[in-house]
């Protein structure tokens, strides 16, 4: 079953919902081994997506991402902005022109935005940072897909696999952002970027099941 052009807007809507909830619990993560940003940054670009949407949420889902990916960049500063707008421009690029997405077209949009970071970021997986939690959650998503996995179980995979990804940065040394001044001392904190990615996905699961 494809996701619907509706649908992919219902998911960048619950995005929102979920970033303004999780707002404090973002930017506490990032204040333990950041700049105590992060949940206000989030939250500030998706208020912008969300008033924009109005003008794009009638076109193609393509126009859309660009459009979310374009309001990030402007209006969120930091890493974390034009990381998560890259996220979505990319992901724009390969969802051109669709009304709906197949699971394929999903997992090669994902595939796609996590790849438009690394590029931006120069970040490896290990490096704790959102591309620990894509990295796994894009792999799961892929091999989900090309076993022919029903949709809800793709998503949930590739969420899950997130979770795992988000979990495994609370241990490690930063080696990229901020987080990276603080050396030694930033082991023991979740990544607040990796955290976010998780609950985009975690959305996705539950906006599309
Ligand atoms: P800033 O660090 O500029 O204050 P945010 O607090 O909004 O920006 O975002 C911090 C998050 O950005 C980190 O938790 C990390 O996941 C992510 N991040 C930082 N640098 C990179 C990078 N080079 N590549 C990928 N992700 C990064
Ligand atoms: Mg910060």
């Amino acid at each position: 079953m494809p996701i619907p052009r509706d649908d992919v807007v219902a998911w960048i809507k619950a995005v929102a919902e979920m970033i303004s909830e999780n707002s404090s619990y973002l930017t506490q993560l990032d204040s333990d081994i950041g700049d105590a940003d992060h949940g206000a940054n989030m939250d500030r670009g998706f208020k912008a997506v969300i008033k924009k949407l109005p003008e794009v949420e009638d076109k193609d889902i393509g126009t859309i991402f660009k459009s979310v990916g374009m309001t990030l960049i402007s209006t969120v500063g930091g890493a974390g902005g034009p990381l998560y707008g890259t996220w979505f421009l990319q992901a724009g690029m390969k969802t051109a022109g669709k009304m709906e997405l197949t699971p394929a077209d999903w997992s090669e949009a994902l595939e796609a935005a996590l790849n438009g970071i690394v590029m931006r970021g120069k970040a490896e997986p290990g490096d704790k940072t959102m591309v620990d939690a894509l990295t796994p959650a894009v792999a799961a998503l892929k091999q989900a897909v090309q076993a022919n996995q029903p949709l809800n179980t793709a998503l949930e995979l590739s969420a899950e696999a997130a979770k795992k990804g988000m979990e495994a940065t609370i241990p490690l040394v930063a080696r990229k952002g901020r987080a990276s001044y603080l050396g030694e001392r930033s082991a023991g904190h979740q990544d607040p970027g990796a955290t976010s990615s998780y609950l985009m996905l975690r959305v996705a699961a539950d906006t599309w099941k």
